[in-house]
């Protein structure tokens, strides 16, 4: 009888490694092939699931190639059939700013996309929620216990009244106080949390509490002009605020009612609020991932690039972030702006974040975590060259700084420059406007966001089947060999319609949320 032959998957006829997909790794002596024509390899070591073989034999110094792109370069002879782990491979230096190819690409005109639409609220100041949610926004640490116990009352006894209000979210954190704020980094954890307050899922009612003797005072937070007026509200005066050091507040039953009575007239609002049929042009969607491994890059990602595709030809708006994780894929992404500003842009995050992460004695390096590690992803360049497909394959038309909120008039394909901390990144997406999060993961997270619902595509059919509660598509169906990445893509795509339009995603179902975490580069006092 003819032993078995494995497929490993290859991501480019170049790559010298392929990676092995079978559940439970291959053992010595067993037989891969990448396609029906490649010769067939017999493996000398056993090859963990996730993990790189070499396809021929690779002499020290040779570069390892997986995307066509060095992953590292070889410590010693590696022969053909062996398993090429990380501690065999020397990783590259990042790429410096010099001579970038700067919007090099050809701008091909896409074919629009028309006749998507989802149900969602509409805003008073344009944008589209997807859920219809009341936050209450914090501008100091000080509150938070307050707060919650406030929110928690408000959902027992007020929810239950307004059935068209989703959920009531309590924007807590630990900025405020303590800090330098008048320092040059300040200005993005404070505009990150003015952001998230307005962001389109909590409907443009900004409800503030607030301490009275903090660093952060409301009308610093959230200045005349900078959040939509109610009709009742006169600019000069600043956001409706419940502040704690109010001489009427006698007690603390005192402090409590009046945050739960001051909700009362913004439930009353979002509650007479309905879904309408909007244009899928509405959605904004941040991507991320968190858990990678090396089937990230394989089968969840191209899936995210694809939808990513068919959202910006929509007229939606793409939001791609996790700076070290594209810092390697520089060349790629500076060749792909849509002009040289753009280009500069990009250029401007990176380095800064080069900076960032220099002063603290660290590089890009410091990313990939054991579990990535475990799941076969070398280094960081490996692992970058597998993030950044889910930017799908079009010009990218705008560049974020932490923190920024997208303009109106911001469509398309955007990086917003983030660290890759998965709650930190979610965090910075949602000050940008995000209403819809796409997250993938091949170790597995649990990651969900109480101020908008997640999606989360799980690389592995095996992950998924696991985790069939947590996971809201399986996308290790390619590695199977079971569906396409095109396939995947618009399944992906018609999803997020779905729940954009109130579908609820699993983290959803269980109540499942992080931290809303703010990035503060800015020194604590
Ligand atoms: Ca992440």
């Amino acid at each position: 009888m003819l032993a078995p032959l494995f497929p490993v998957i290859a991501m480019h006829e170049a790559d010298n490694v392929a990676i092995v997909v079978t559940d439970g790794g291959l053992k010595s002596g067993d037989i891969v092939h990448k396609n029906a024509l490649a010769e067939p390899v017999t493996l000398v070591n056993a090859v963990p699931q996730g993990h790189k073989v070499a396809l021929v034999d690779i002499s020290a110094g040779q570069i390892v190639l997986r995307y066509n792109v060095s992953i590292g370069v070889a410590k010693e002879n590696i022969a053909a059939g062996s398993w090429v782990h990380e501690r065999l491979l020397a990783m590259p230096a990042a790429r410096n700013f010099e001579n970038l190819p700067m919007a090099t690409a050809k701008k091909e005109p896409f074919k629009k996309l028309e006749g998507f639409t989802f149900q969602g609220y509409r805003n008073s100041d344009g944008s589209v929620g997807t859920r219809n949610i009341l936050a209450v926004t914090t501008t100091v640490q000080c509150v938070a216990g307050v707060v919650e116990l406030a929110v928690q009352k408000i959902k027992e006894e007020l929810l239950p009244l307004y059935p068209h209000v989703d959920d009531v979210v309590g924007i807590e954190h630990t900025y405020g106080c303590g800090v330098a704020i008048d320092a040059p980094d300040a200005i993005i954890p404070i505009r990150t949390l003015r952001n998230i307050s307005l962001n389109p899922n909590f409907g443009n009612e900004v409800f503030v509490v607030s301490l009275g003797c903090e660093k952060l005072p409301p009308l610093r937070l959230l200045p005349p002009g900078s959040f939509p007026l109610l009709s009742t509200q006169n600019e000069s005066e600043g956001p409706h605020t419940v502040c704690l050091q109010d001489a009427h507040h006698v007690g603390f039953m005192s402090m409590l009612e009046n945050i739960v009575q001051s909700a009362k007239p913004h439930l009353e609002r979002l509650n007479a609020r309905r879904r309408e049929t909007v244009p899928a042009s509405e959605l904004v969607v941040g991507v991320q991932c968190g858990g990678s491994d090396a089937f990230s890059g394989v089968t969840a990602n191209p899936i995210v690039g694809f939808a990513s595709d068919l959202l910006v030809r929509s007229g939606a708006t793409v939001m791609f972030s996790e700076n070290t994780e594209v810092r390697d894929a520089i060349e790629q992404l500076t060749h792909r702006a849509q002009s040289i500003d753009v280009a500069n842009s990009i250029v401007r995050e990176l380095s800064w974040y080069d900076q960032y992460l220099e002063r603290g004695h660290a590089d890009r390096s410091a990313n990939t975590t054991p579990g990535n590690k475990a799941g076969g992803l070398s280094n960081i360049v490996e692992k970058a060259m597998g993030s950044i497909v889910k930017s799908g394959s079009l010009p990218i038309q705008h560049v974020l700084s932490p923190g920024e909120k997208l303009k109106s008039n911001q469509k398309g394909l955007v990086f917003a420059a983030t660290p890759a901390s998965d709650f930190i990144c979610g965090t910075l997406q949602l000050a940008a406007g995000m209403n819809v999060h796409v997250f993938t993961t091949g170790r597995g997270t649990p990651y969900g966001l109480q101020a908008c619902p997640v999606v989360k595509l799980a690389t592995r059919t095996d992950l998924a089947k696991r985790w069939h509660d947590l996971m809201d598509l399986n996308a290790g169906r390619v590695a199977d060999g079971d569906i396409t990445i095109e396939e995947g893509g618009w399944e992906l795509f018609k999803l997020l319609l779905n729940v954009a339009s109130g579908q609820k995603t699993w983290a959803e179902h269980w109540k499942l949320h992080n931290a809303m975490v703010l990035f503060n580069p800015a020194p604590i006092t």
